[in-house]
């Protein structure tokens, strides 16, 4: 499973802009807002809606590129602004002043998402934000491993904060796969495939689309990216992540019903049809023996549709936990990562 949006809420929201002294965080927030306006990443959204709230209108961005699973690019104000992980900044030779290396190490360590915005070929602030898990996520999870899957976390985000979830999901850290670019979380899925194992990825972002489109089954979550909903074989409308344990032991009842359909359709004709060329069987009874295969399978079959899974009663009654659960802030002894 996907971290973001998909076991959390992806509703992001701003939890701190750390500017670099002498910048006015104001500044940092509105042209990040700006350039993050079009994005379609829960960070993105986040930051452009807290600078529409607190600046007012936003300036135009132009030249816009999102790059997945690793931040945006654009110009606004005839700059050219940089927003994305430490990774990105990194790969694209942007210098990151040590305050802020420091800033957002600290913040991924409380288990929060931190990004950095950069022009003039230098990070000028940092960016903290604070995500809850759905409330239906640590269910969920629970819920695959009684039906004997092996849930995992495969992320984009940073070590910590992936571990700080799979924490509270009771996923093993050596089930997360944390800072995968989306290239990455194609190569996490054959390299599993390639184990022998059988794959089900659950995502919902465009980072997510094309490890949707390789594994065995790709399940798009909630109000997924297009190209989220257009790579995966299923998706799961309610964005409820307690729901693809639904649809795996619906996908199982079905499977039960049409193996005991075939037994019955290939039973009922291996006995009859012969006896009916034989003249051992009156035509009027061979008649409604054959209705009555029919009327067999079909009614099998239907019974699906009252089809009640097995854990639908671990589903908390929605008035009760509607509320995002926050990510612990707690501390996770982790090797530094020096992306
Ligand atoms: P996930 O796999 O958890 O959904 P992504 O692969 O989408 O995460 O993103 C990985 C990282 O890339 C994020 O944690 C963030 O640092 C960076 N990133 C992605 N999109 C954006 C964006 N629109 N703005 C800033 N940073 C971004
Ligand atoms: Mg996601």
């Amino acid at each position: 499973m996907d971290k973001t949006g998909t076991l959390t809420t992806g509703k992001m929201t701003v939890h701190e802009v750390i500017p670099m002294p002498g910048t006015p965080d104001t500044h940092a927030l509105l042209l990040a807002g700006a350039l993050e306006d079009p994005s379609e990443h829960p960070i993105g959204q986040a930051i452009a809606r807290e600078a529409a709230a607190r600046l007012g209108p936003l300036p135009a961005v132009t030249d816009f590129a999102a790059l997945p699973g690793a931040g945006v690019q654009g110009t606004v104000d005839g700059r050219l602004i940089t927003v994305g992980s430490r990774h990105l900044l990194t790969q694209l030779a942007i210098a990151i002043p040590e305050h802020l290396r420091d800033a957002v190490s600290a913040a991924e360590s409380a288990g929060r998402t931190a990004v950095l915005v950069a022009w003039d070929e230098q990070a000028q602030a940092g960016v903290v934000l604070a995500d809850g898990l759905k409330p239906q996520a640590a269910p969920a999870v629970a819920g695959l491993r009684d039906l004997g899957f092996r849930p995992a976390l495969l992320t984009g985000d940073n070590e910590r904060a992936a571990m700080q979830v799979a924490g509270q999901l009771g996923i093993p850290a050596e089930d997360v796969f944390a800072g995968v670019p989306p290239e990455g979380k194609v190569a996490v899925l054959q390299q599993l495939r390639a184990d022998g194992k059988r794959v089900a990825f659950a995502g919902d972002g465009v980072n997510d689309a094309a490890a949707l489109a390789h594994a065995d089954l790709g399940v798009a979550i909630g109000a997924a990216a297009d190209a989220a909903i257009g790579a995966a074989d299923l998706t799961l409308v309610s964005g409820d992540p307690s729901d693809l344990a639904t649809a795996l032991q619906l996908a199982r009842a079905t499977l039960r019903a049409i193996r005991a359909n075939l037994a019955w359709a290939s039973g009922y004709n291996v006995i009859a049809i012969p006896l009916a060329a034989l003249g051992y069987l009156n035509p009027l009874f061979a008649g409604v023996a054959m209705s009555a295969s029919s009327l067999i399978v079909v009614g099998n079959s239907l019974r699906l549709l009252r089809y009640q899974p097995a854990t639908a009663s671990r589903r908390p009654v929605m008035a009760a936990t509607a509320q995002p659960i926050p990510i612990a802030d707690r501390t996770v002894a982790l090797a530094e990562d020096n992306q």
